[in-house]
């Protein structure tokens, strides 16, 4: 109407996507959250812009090294030896957040920090936490771990084939390893082999890079986690000081004490990585316009919307409690096995969802969420798959073991 001021009416914001619904971050204390900030700034600002490129190129980006050892978390959840310490809450976190922008860098994380370290930080003498730990923790060495084998995947516990032999204080390893991260380019490897003299399987301490008789061929082709280089190893005759046999581990009860840590830690990663797949689709259905409307306001999409923020807010709820029983001493391997297998079950069935969402665009990398769909596969699969975590409850439930 001539004469009328005008009102000119501006569009509500949207809310910026958020995947801690329930707010955890506001449960934890301050030195955890503290770190979840800067581990969450580092993958931000320095992970996300260049990692698309580096999972197409099935690449490793050493360039981001330096960083990492800046952000002191190195052995975190384990105390002394230059170890990070912290809680098992501390360490969870810093994977769901790695996670939460990119699978792989939590994986070689995951097999550095988890599986090398605490290896030998649970099965080492003092001399040999003394020696090795503080380098790793300063990620100045870096390491892998060696168990499954071409033939022997899920039957580990009973099957190893790969041998050692001693021969006065040295023993002679053969055999060969698959799928070990980190392998083709670290300087560590703890592999796991049974002695021929009491059929136990033993680790050991290999300096890969400078042991005669130690191949590793890098996994071509690989359709997940491809910023992680994993590695088939072949042992040949390979000679190595009894100094560096893990001197606390008797069998393969010692293995898999380290396997329950790193398959609660799985679990973080798998809430991760779903929580990134959730907030990637959800902030594209907020801009992706379809019948002139953002494809967020069809109610079919809030729906897809809605059950991957109950997934993603189901296991953050779990794996808290987890980090609660580990704290208290009473994390058992069903407990893991369980949260294992329940958050990679339903990161995986997320990332499909947020795939989804995405349409068309969902299966090009550059959309982000293609990658975590692709990565979640090796999440469900790998540290015992999905099938052998029930296997591990199933045994604890009902006293009955299911295992050949
Ligand atoms: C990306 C990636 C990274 C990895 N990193 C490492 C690493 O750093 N170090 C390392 O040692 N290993 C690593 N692994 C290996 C991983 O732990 C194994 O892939 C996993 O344990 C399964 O073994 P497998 O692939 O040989 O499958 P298999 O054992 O051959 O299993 C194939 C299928 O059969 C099912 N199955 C087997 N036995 C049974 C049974 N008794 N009952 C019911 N179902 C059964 C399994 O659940 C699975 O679905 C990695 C794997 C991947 C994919």
């Amino acid at each position: 109407m001539a004469g009328m001021p005008q009102t000119i009416t501006m569009p509500k914001p949207l809310p910026a996507p958020n995947s801690d619904f329930y707010e955890l971050a506001e449960t934890l204390p301050p030195e955890e959250l503290a770190v979840v900030k800067q581990v969450r700034t580092f993958m931000e600002a320095k992970v996300a812009p260049i990692i698309t490129k580096y999972w197409v190129e099935d690449a490793f980006p050493f360039e981001l090294l330096p960083t990492i050892q800046e952000l002191n978390i190195g052995g975190a959840g384990l105390k002394g030896y230059g170890c990070r310490g912290g809680s098992g809450l501390l360490a969870g976190l810093i994977a769901m957040e790695m996670a939460r922008v990119d699978t792989s860098i939590a994986t070689f994380f995951g097999v550095h920090s988890g599986l090398a370290m605490s290896s030998i930080y649970f099965g080492g003498s003092e001399e040999q936490k003394k020696k090795w730990l503080p380098p790793m923790a300063r990620f100045e060495k870096i390491g892998c771990f060696g168990l499954t084998e071409p033939l022997v995947g899920s039957g580990a516990s009973g099957g190893l084939t790969t041998t050692a032999k001693r021969e006065g204080d040295t023993w002679v390893i053969n055999g060969q390893k698959r799928w070990i991260g980190n392998a083709p380019w670290c300087d560590v490897a703890i592999i796991w082999a049974r002695d021929l003299a009491d059929n136990q399987v033993k680790g050991f301490i290999v300096e890969n890079k400078s042991t005669p008789g130690f191949r590793v061929e890098k996994i071509q082709n690989k359709i997940a986690l491809k910023v992680v280089q994993n590695g088939e190893i072949t042992m040949e005759n390979c000679r190595v000081p009894e100094e560096n046999r893990l001197q606390e581990d008797k069998s393969f009860r010692d293995t898999a004490r380290v396997l329950r840590g790193t398959r609660y830690f799985v679990g973080w990663e798998a809430t991760g990585c779903a929580m990134g797949a959730y907030e990637n689709a959800l902030k594209y259905a907020q801009e992706r316009l379809q019948f002139g409307r953002p494809i967020g306001s069809f109610q079919l999409v809030q729906d897809l919307l809605a059950k991957m923020l109950a997934n993603v807010t189901a296991s953050q709820c779990l794996v808290a409690r987890t980090a609660q029983l580990e704290a208290e001493g009473k994390l058992t391997d069903a407990h893991a096995a369980l949260s294992k297998a329940f958050c990679t079950a339903k990161c995986r069935e997320t990332v499909a969802w947020a795939r989804e969402v995405c349409g068309g665009n969902g299966i090009v990398a550059d959309y982000k969420v293609g990658r975590f769909f692709a990565d979640a596969e090796a999440l469900y699969s790998y540290e015992g798959t999905y099938q052998m975590q029930n296997l591990i409850v199933g045994k604890a439930v009902t006293g009955l073991s299911a295992f050949l």
